[in-house]
Order: structure tokens, then C-alpha cells, then sequence
């Protein structure tokens, strides 16, 4: 597009003289894929508008909050009523015990509930608990999952298990992360390993059990029972990093999906985000009550938050939440990205392309490799230059995935039979362009 008449170009240059890199969070940038990112203009239901006017199929919904696709009638009218009524007090509400029960009422693991902002907030909250719970330092952490930005979880492994892992961003002394073990996602000998050598150190394991930030990849069932096992039998807390699974991939979360294959499998702590504040700042995480009864005031686990529990982000949430767990809700979610998956796989088969593709609930993930992988190192063989001609022919054809990789998609409610066939039919044509 011409650079005098294209108000995304125009909104980003304006954007990188003042944010850096003109942008609030670093995906957003385009960086892995080249080009200029979309500036939004607005959202209703399953599409956005950038600032140009062109219309997208939006497969991020915020990154996962949007599972009601955007502007939701009942939740908007849950917000405008609650924004009526004051927009922050710190002093408690009703609205909060609401969600904390809705939240506990899908997740028999959570017996007690604390909200935060973020879910950088919630997962550095989890793992001070389970310090504070537990008396130790060492925690356990895979390579490629992202458990937000907190220092002690910015690192990657070292050369081996009796290394300590190196800090991934600048600004973390490697002293922050000396407790924080890396191990390899579903390496079922080195979790035994690190427990065999380390066990009465670690205070907890945190994982994402569907990866979604290596694109989707399920911790195998052997190795999810492995790490509870292991945390079971040496007084470690097992946390499950929910952010993006949690009321996402069904309503009872990623926990449940593992229950079915391991009877009574629950997590001690999980973290939450995302969908349970519906767009809104909100995440939490909950546990135990003997577990959450150690955070202040009443135990000497500190934790707090000037907006935690915000009334306005909470009437989001509790509304997303109510809409979600009607029982018909998610069979059709699941129904409509089985269908956006097969036929993103059907299209690339008929092109001939390497593609494997999983989903779960209403977030998925697709590769440009012949195989589904089990890991980071497997994931990063996936084919780069491609993938970013794969973004931009579905941009230009009005499909907005995300733009890099690592990341998983989403769908929402709000996207149509009719969407997806479109969105399957650009891919079409897109993937015969790649050969
Ligand atoms: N955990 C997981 C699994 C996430 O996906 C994310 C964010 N994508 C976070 C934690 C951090 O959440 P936030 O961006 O709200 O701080």
C-alpha cells in the first residue's frame, strides 16, 4: 500500500517515535514476519477493523480473552453497568466472591481464589506460594513454555541438567534465576533426573500443559502423570500454568482433559488469565485452602494489587464466564475448530505441503512440518521464511493469525460456518503459492 495514504504505516511511525518499537507488547510488532502491523480500529464479534478500513477474521481474540468473539451483548452490558457504578474502589466487592465461586465451581482442584491484573502477576504469585508453602527455592520449568515476564522465569536451560539455566532477557542477574531449573517438555528421564538428584529442593513444577507458547503442544499423559507423581512423593507443589488453557480449551480447562486419561488428576495450584477477565485485566490464581490460606493477611506469603479484583474487569469476566458454561457451549466451540483445522490440513495436503495441526476446545495450533513436535528443539525446525509468507498471503486475504510461530490461535464463538470456510479457502490458495 502507498506509504503517504496507508494510516497503519503512518500510526506505526507515529507509534515507534514514542513506544519502543511501537508497541506495548513485543508480538505485536511484526517482527518475525516482516511488514507493517495492523493498527485496530475497532472489533465486533468474530473480526477487527484496522486503520485503513480492511476487515479481518481475527484467529488471536486478544491472545486468547475473546472466546465470545468481541462486543458480546451480555457482556457489554455487564461492563457498561459495572463502569456506572465506579471504575476502582480497594475495598472489596460482591462481584469478586462471584467470579472466585464461578471459577471454583468449574475446577474441583480450587478450593480457594486470589485475583491479580496479569498473568505475569498470577504466575509470579503461584510460585511464591509454593515457595512460601513448601520452604524451598528450587523451582522446575520447561523450555518453551512462557510463564510471563517475572525475572526468576525469564531463562532457558543451561548445557545440561547440573548447569543452572541463563537468564533470556537482559536486565535478569543470573544470580534471579540460580533456583529455576529448565528441563525439556515431555522428557519423562530428565523430570526423574532432576527429582532424583534435586527432589527435597523443589518447591514446585510449573508447566503449560497445552503449550501455547511453542504454538500447541500437549504434555503427553505419561509425562503430565510423571510430574505429579514425582511432585506427589516429594512434597513439591505440581502448578499448572492455565493462562491460555484455562476456560479455553474446555470449561473445566486443560486440567480436566488430563482427568479423563488419569482419573482424579488435579494440579495443587493453577494459574489463570485470559478468558476469565474477557478482555479485561484480569488473571488469578487458586489452589487448596490450606495452600491459599498462606497468603496475607492471613499467612506470610505477601501478595497484593491496588486493581486486583477491579469491579469493571471482574463484571467481564463473571459474564464471559456465565455465557461459557452453557453445556451446549463448548461442543460447538470444539466442533467449529475441529472443522478450521481439518480443512487447513485437507488444503495443505492438496498443495503438498509438510503441515500437522492440533486443537483442543477452542484454541489450535498448526506447523509447517510433517509431524506434530514433542518439544522446543522440535518446534523451532519448523519452517520460518514460509510461515511468514503463509501470514501475509492470508493478511492480504483478510485472515489475521498470529505473527510468529510460537504462537497458538483461537476461536471464538462469534466466528461463523462461513468464516471458517473463507479463512479454509484462503489458505488454499496461499499454501499453492509456497511450493
Ligand atoms: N502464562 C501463560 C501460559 C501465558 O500464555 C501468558 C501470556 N500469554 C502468561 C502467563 C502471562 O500473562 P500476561 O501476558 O497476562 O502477563
Amino acid at each position: 500500500m502507498n506509504p503517504t495514504t496507508d494510516r497503519n504505516q503512518q500510526l506505526f511511525d507515529r507509534a515507534r517515535a514514542l513506544i519502543p518499537g511501537g508497541v506495548n507488547s513485543p508480538v505485536r510488532a511484526f517482527r518475525a514476519v516482516g511488514g507493517t502491523p495492523r493498527f485496530v480500529q475497532r472489533a465486533q464479534g468474530a473480526y477487527f477493523w484496522d486503520a485503513n478500513g480492511a476487515r479481518y477474521i481475527d484467529y488471536i481474540g486478544s491472545w486468547g480473552p475473546m472466546i465470545l468473539g468481541h462486543g458480546h451483548p451480555r457482556v457489554l452490558e455487564a461492563v457498561q453497568r459495572a463502569v456506572m457504578e465506579g471504575f476502582s474502589y480497594g475495598a472489596p466487592t460482591e462481584r469478586e466472591i462471584e467470579l472466585a465461586e464461578e471459577i471454583a465451581k468449574h475446577l474441583p482442584s480450587v478450593e480457594m481464589v486470589r485475583l491479580v491484573s496479569s498473568g505475569t502477576e498470577a504466575a509470579m504469585s503461584a510460585i511464591r506460594l509454593a515457595r512460601g508453602a513448601t520452604g524451598r527455592s528450587r523451582i522446575v520449568k520447561f523450555e518453551g513454555c512462557y510463564h510471563g515476564h517475572a525475572d526468576a522465569l525469564l531463562v532457558k536451560a543451561g548445557s545440561g541438567l547440573a548447569t543452572f539455566g541463563h537468564p533470556t532477557s537482559a536486565g535478569v542477574p543470573p544470580e534471579v534465576v540460580q533456583h529455576t531449573m529448565v528441563l525439556e517438555y515431555n522428557n519423562i528421564a530428565q523430570i526423574e533426573e532432576a527429582f532424583a538428584t534435586h527432589g527435597k529442593e523443589i518447591a514446585c513444577i510449573i508447566i503449560e500443559p497445552i503449550a501455547g507458547n511453542m504454538n500447541f503442544v500437549r504434555a503427553s499423559v505419561p509425562f503430565m502423570k510423571r510430574c505429579r507423581e514425582l511432585c506427589t512423593q516429594h512434597g513439591a507443589l505440581l502448578v499448572l500454568d492455565e493462562v491460555m488453557t484455562g476456560f479455553r480449551v474446555a470449561l473445566g480447562s486443560a486440567q480436566s482433559v488430563y482427568a479423563k486419561s488419569l482419573p482424579g488428576f488435579q494440579p495443587d495450584l493453577t494459574v489463570l488469565g485470559k478468558v476469565i477477565g474477557g478482555g479485561m485485566p484480569l488473571a488469578a490464581f487458586g489452589g487448596p485452602r490450606a495452600i491459599m490460606e498462606r497468603l496475607a493477611p492471613l499467612g506470610p506469603v505477601y501478595q497484593a494489587g491496588t486493581l486486583s479484583g477491579n469491579p469493571v474487569a471482574t463484571a467481564c469476566g463473571l459474564a464471559t464466564l456465565k455465557e461459557i458454561a452453557d453445556p451446549a457451549f463448548f461442543p460447538a466451540l470444539a466442533q467449529k475448530t475441529r472443522t478450521l483445522v481439518d480443512g487447513l490440513k485437507g488444503a495443505a495436503a492438496e498443495a503438498g505441503i509438510p503441515f500437522a495441526a492440533d486443537c483442543e476446545g477452542g484454541m489450535f495450533g498448526f506447523f509447517l512440518l510433517p509431524e506434530l513436535p514433542r518439544n522446543y528443539p522440535s518446534v523451532m525446525q519448523s519452517d520460518s521464511p514460509r510461515f511468514g509468507r503463509l501470514f501475509h498471503g492470508l493478511l492480504d486475504r483478510g485472515v489475521y493469525i498470529a505473527p510468529a510461530l510460537y504462537e497458538a490461535g483461537f476461536v471464538s464463538a462469534a466466528h461463523s460456518e462461513d468464516d471458517i470456510a473463507q479463512t479454509v479457502q484462503a489458505a488454499r490458495e496461499v499454501f499453492k503459492t509456497l511450493g
